[in-house]
């Protein structure tokens, strides 16, 4: 079961002190406290009761009154620094593994992050780590505390067995330690799976909250508001089920055990009263036993808490042992600048077992502007998410330039690829920032220049902070259409000779779709262009047309020739003139 942690640890690697700390303080308060109280108790107070001849000296009364004190100090100062210096390991663990956890989804590929709910990775990544820290913050602390006041009793209990006329008696308490074990073993099998069914259900919430925040518009103008709230409900409700079970255990746990220590008690008053022990060494003997008893309880609830801890790592480890299909080759082909003709040889891709490329050729030269057509789910975005390796083709290979793009750095290849989405993505920061995205050496005069030539220097300047105007969440405060200029802005600053363009299907504003129309073929102008064509207008323009249908290249050629000789592509050029 500890085998699990074991990876964890190796966070703690650069706290050591604050661990020695922990360790070391655990160790005295386990001392103090397990052999402390019952060693005041059976040598250092009876000579305060047992009158005595000559009296004592004041000297000792004060040693032994000041006994009582001096122990507790030191037992809740060593307790609390225990607990501190564990804390402090416990997020800086928490810290560690979060960051691993985080640096890890910026490297997985897109297939996964698509098969996973956002909802249930977050919560992966906030509610499992929390719980791991949880878990081994509980085991740093009662791992060392607990173990240390158990053996202090139990040294005790052993030293009063050999030493004392009661040795009966003792054995007997000794005897009823290890059968309070057994509600632990069992209690913690229970937990176990119960566990994983709970952080699965909390990913389940947070997964609602997440699709439900990112469709407010929608909830709102379908009127789902009590639909929705139902859904979540019954989430939250199978949420608390998985919760009441892992509670049902747990809880019965520290009443088992102080039952089954009340019935220990209760033997060793009748053992007591047989074998006529003297008052002293009885209560010596039932705090020691009292003392063995609290940390079992403890180890008891370390060890449940284990069993939820573990099935958190299983859970993180999903995603962290998740392999990186697309990963940088042993030995990458060095690659500076290209030229930009891309190649696909025969290639195949499926999504899982639904095929979505099928031996597909295409030779686009250097500084070709080609659209991709066809009907929804022909393949066109597949098509062009092969080329920067955002999947990774099953079979065949697409190469620029004659260079596989999987003999190349991931860095290298994508560094040469700029991208324009149909609804870019803004962070939530200044202008300035979302511009420069991608552009780490690009100076002020360039990231101007660039924003002039996407049209987008006219409406940033009107903005009330200008370049300095925070956007929002997700470019909130920007319309469609100046969202796309910023996105041809960026796309212009990357210098790269292959772009990505993913038209957008709803039609802008008429001010704003001329503006993007014109960046728009300020951009493409020198270099090889995919252009994932919704709208015909910018298909006529176009050097080269694929159409695509059912994963394969049915057709090429120019607008001309196509719309005269491809019945699909007259049927889907017509209908959408008819449309317009
Ligand atoms: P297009 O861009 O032409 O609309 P796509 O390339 O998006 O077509 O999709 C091609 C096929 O692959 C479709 O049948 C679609 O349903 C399927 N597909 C696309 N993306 C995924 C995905 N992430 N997981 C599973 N299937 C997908």
């Amino acid at each position: 079961m500890l085998r699990r942690f074991h990876p964890y640890f190796r966070h703690l690697k650069s706290n050591r002190s604050t661990l020695f700390a922990a360790i070391f303080y655990g160790l005295l308060f386990g001392v103090t406290s397990g052999l402390g109280l019952p060693v005041l108790i059976k040598y250092v107070f009876p000579p305060i009761f047992d009158r005595q001849d000559p009296p004592l000296a004041a000297a000792t009364v004060w040693l032994i009154v000041a006994s009582v004190p001096v122990i507790f100090l030191l037992r809740a100062v060593s307790g609390y620094l225990n607990s501190y210096y564990v804390q402090l390991t416990g997020v800086r663990i928490l810290e560690g593994v979060r960051l691993d956890y985080f640096r890890k989804l910026q490297w997985l590929p897109l297939s996964f992050l698509q098969r996973k709910a956002s909802g249930d990775l977050i919560s992966r990544g906030m509610a499992d780590t929390a719980q791991l820290q949880f878990t081994l913050s509980l085991l740093a602390n009662d791992g060392i505390k607990q173990p240390m006041q158990l053996l202090g009793a139990l040294g005790f209990l052993l030293w009063q067995a050999f030493t004392t006329d009661g040795a009966l008696l003792v054995l007997v308490c000794l005897a009823v330690v290890p059968l309070t074990v057994l509600p632990v073993h069992y209690v913690g099998k229970k937990i176990v799976k119960r566990a994983a069914q709970m952080q699965s259900q909390l990913g389940d919430v947070s997964s609602h909250f997440l699709e439900n925040l990112s469709a407010a518009r929608e909830v709102r103008a379908f009127g789902l508001e009590s639909r929705e709230i139902d859904r979540f409900g019954e989430a939250a409700g199978r949420l608390v089920t998985a919760q009441m079970k892992i509670v049902k255990y747990a809880q019965a746990l520290t009443p088992a055990i102080e039952i089954l220590s009340a019935l220990g008690i209760a033997v060793t008053l009748l053992f007591a009263y047989r074998a006529g022990v003297k008052w002293d060494t009885f209560l010596a003997v039932i705090t020691a036993l009292y003392l063995c008893y609290e940390p079992i309880k403890k180890i008891g609830y370390l060890n449940s808490e284990l069993n939820r801890g573990a099935a958190s790592v299983d859970r993180l480890e999903t995603v962290l042992n998740e392999p990186l299909a697309i990963t940088d080759p042993a030995q990458p082909v060095p690659v500076t600048k290209l030229r930009g003709h891309i190649a696909f040889e025969d290639v195949t891709f499926a999504y899982g077992d639904s095929p979505a490329l099928q031996k597909v050729s295409a030779s686009i030269p250097a500084g070709t502007v080609c659209a991709l057509v066809g009907p929804s789910g022909a393949g066109k975005s597949t098509f062009a998410n092969l080329v920067p390796r955002f999947f990774e083709a099953g079979a065949g290979a697409v190469t620029i330039d004659g260079i596989d793009v999987r003999a190349m750095k991931l860095a290298d290849l994508r560094r040469n690829i700029a991208l324009v989405s149909q609804e870019p993505v803004l962070f939530n920061d200044t202008i300035y920032n979302n511009l420069a995205l991608g552009a780490a050496t690009a100076s002020r005069e360039e990231i101007l220049a660039a924003a002039r030539l996407a049209h987008a220097h006219e409406f940033i300047l009107k903005l009330p902070q200008g370049y300095d105007t925070v956007v929002g969440e997700r470019g909130a405060l920007l319309s469609g259409g100046q969202k796309q200029r910023i996105a041809i802005a960026r796309a212009f600053l990357r210098h790269a000779p292959i772009l990505i363009l993913d038209e957008a299907t709803s039609a802008l504003d008429s001010d704003s779709e001329a503006a993007v129309q014109d960046a728009l073929r300020r951009l493409v102008t020198g270099r090889t262009v995919l252009i994932i064509a919704h709208r015909f207008s910018t298909i006529r323009d176009a050097s080269m047309i694929l159409v695509l249908d059912h994963g394969k290249i049915v057709a090429q050629g120019d607008h001309a020739s196509l719309y005269a000789g491809n019945a699909l592509y007259k049927s889907l050029y017509d209908r959408q003139q008819g449309a317009v």
